[in-house]
C-alpha cells in the first residue's frame, strides 16, 4: 500500500472493521461469520481486509473466483476460502493445490469436478449451492421443482467432500409483505433440504444463507455461518431502505482529492465540457483532482453532488471530467491550491456519505464502492 498520495486517494479505517464485526455478531448470535472479500473487498483491499477479519477470529472467506482466492493465498491467508461462483475446468488444479473450497453451481458441474478429482486421485472441498429463489446458480429447490435427488447425488459423488450447503436471498433488503413472505419461504425451503439430507443419512455440513440484509432483517436464524460483505465495511446498500435492526456501524472508507487551482469566474461564464453550468453571479471555483476515471461517475455531474471543503458542503459544478472536476467554493474563505477535499467522509462536523453518490447515480453503495478505480491508492488510516 502506498504511503503517500498524489491526486485522489482513499483512506481505509481497518480498525473499524473489528467494531463492525462485533455489531454483526450481536445480530447473528452463535452463527459464525464468513467474510466476503470478493472484488478486492468491494475496493477496500481484499488481503488487508481478510487479515484484519482473521485477527477478529474469522476463519472462512468468500470470493467470486479462483484468481481472487489465489490473491488471498498469495497474501498469506491460510483460512478456508469458498469460491461463490464458477471456476472453469482448466483451473480445477488450483482448488487442490491451494486447498480452496468450490461451490457446486449445478449437478453437471459437480460431476465434472468429481471426475477431475478422481483423475488426480485427490479430494476437492465443496459447498452445495441450493437455489431457493434467486435463480442464479445452484440446484433448484423451489415449489415448482424440488430436485432433491440431484442434491443427494452431489453429496455422494466420489472425489468430492461436500462440507457445506448454502442459498442466497434476492429480496432480504425489502420489508414489504410479499418480499418478507418470499424470504421466509426460502428459509423454510433451505431448512427442508437440510432435514431431508439428514433423513437420508447425509450430513449437510455448514449451513449458510444470510447476506448483509439477511443479517439485518432476519438476524439469528441459527445457521452455521452468515456471509456479510457490506456490513463489515460499515455500510448498507442504501441508507433510505428501512431495516429491522439498528446496528451501529462505522463506514471504513473515506475518499479525498487535492485542489489544484482556485479562481474567480464572472457571471455568465460557463464551466467544463458541454458548458452545462453557467455562473449566475461571480463565482469562486476550485478545480479538484478526481474524475470519472477514478470512479466518480460522470452521471452525477450537474446534480448538486456536494463535497467538503474546509468542512463546508460545496457542490460540484459542470460535467465531471476524466481526471478532474470543478467545485463552487464561493462560500468558503481562504481556499488554496493543495487543500484537501472530502468526497466521502468527515471534515469538521460535516459528513458526506457514499450514499449521496449512489443516489445521484441511481445505484447502490455496493456498486459505487466497487467503482472506485484501481488508480486511486488505498491508504491505511493511522490509529
Ligand atoms: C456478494 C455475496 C454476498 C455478500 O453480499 P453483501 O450484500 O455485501 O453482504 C453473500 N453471498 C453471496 C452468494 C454473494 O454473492
Amino acid at each position: 500500500m502506498l504511503e503517500s498520495y498524489s491526486r485522489s486517494w482513499t483512506e481505509i479505517n481497518y480498525s473499524a472493521i473489528a467494531h463492525n464485526v462485533k455489531e454483526i455478531q450481536k445480530l447473528v448470535g452463535k452463527t459464525k461469520i464468513m467474510g466476503i472479500v470478493k472484488a478486492n473487498a468491494y475496493g477496500h483491499g481484499d488481503v488487508e481486509c481478510a487479515r484484519v477479519l482473521a485477527d477478529c477470529g474469522i476463519d472462512f472467506f468468500g470470493v467470486s473466483s479462483v484468481d481472487e482466492a489465489l490473491r488471498l493465498r498469495q497474501g498469506g491467508i491460510r483460512e478456508s476460502i469458498l469460491i461463490l461462483g464458477y471456476t472453469p475446468p482448466e483451473h480445477f488444479h488450483y482448488l487442490v493445490e491451494k486447498q480452496i473450497t468450490q461451490s457446486l453451481v449445478s449437478l453437471e458441474y459437480a460431476k465434472k469436478l468429481s471426475a477431475y478429482a478422481q483423475s488426480v486421485q485427490n479430494c476437492i472441498h465443496c459447498h452445495c449451492k441450493v437455489d431457493t429463489g434467486m435463480n442464479r446458480t445452484g440446484i433448484i429447490y423451489q415449489d415448482q421443482e424440488k430436485n432433491m435427488e440431484a442434491i443427494f447425488e452431489e453429496y455422494r459423488l466420489p472425489g468430492l467432500k461436500v462440507e457445506g450447503i448454502f442459498s442466497h436471498f434476492p429480496v432480504s433488503d425489502d420489508l414489504g409483505s410479499e418480499s418478507k413472505a418470499f424470504t421466509q419461504h426460502q428459509i423454510e425451503l433451505f431448512q427442508e433440504v437440510c432435514n431431508r439430507l439428514k433423513s437420508e443419512g447425509l450430513d449437510p455440513g455448514l449451513r449458510h444463507i444470510q447476506n448483509s440484509y439477511g443479517i439485518l432483517n432476519y438476524q439469528d436464524l441459527g445457521m452455521d455461518y452468515c456471509r456479510p460483505g457490506l456490513l463489515y465495511m460499515g455500510v448498507t446498500s442504501d441508507d433510505e431502505i428501512p431495516i429491522v435492526s439498528q446496528p451501529d456501524f462505522i463506514p471504513i472508507l473515506s475518499w479525498y482529492a487535492n485542489i489544484s487551482l482556485v479562481k474567480w469566474i464572472h457571471k455568465g461564464q460557463t464551466v467544463s465540457y458541454g458548458r452545462h453550468f453557467t455562473a449566475i453571479k461571480d463565482t469562486k471555483v476550485a478545480t479538484i483532482s478526481v474524475g470519472y476515471a477514478d470512479g466518480l461517475h460522470r452521471i452525477v455531474s450537474n446534480q448538486g453532488l456536494e463535497v467538503l471543503v474546509h468542512g463546508k458542503r460545496c457542490p460540484i459544478i459542470g460535467n465531471i471530467c476524466m481526471d478532474q472536476c470543478m467545485v463552487d467554493v464561493t462560500n468558503v474563505a481562504d481556499v488554496q491550491e493543495g487543500d484537501i477535499v472530502v468526497i466521502v467522509g468527515q471534515q469538521g462536523d460535516q459528513k458526506v456519505t457514499i450514499d449521496e453518490i449512489s443516489r445521484k447515480s441511481h445505484s447502490i453503495n455496493n456498486e459505487t464502492l466497487c467503482a472506485i478505480s484501481s488508480r486511486v491508492p488505498r491508504l491505511r488510516k493511522r490509529d
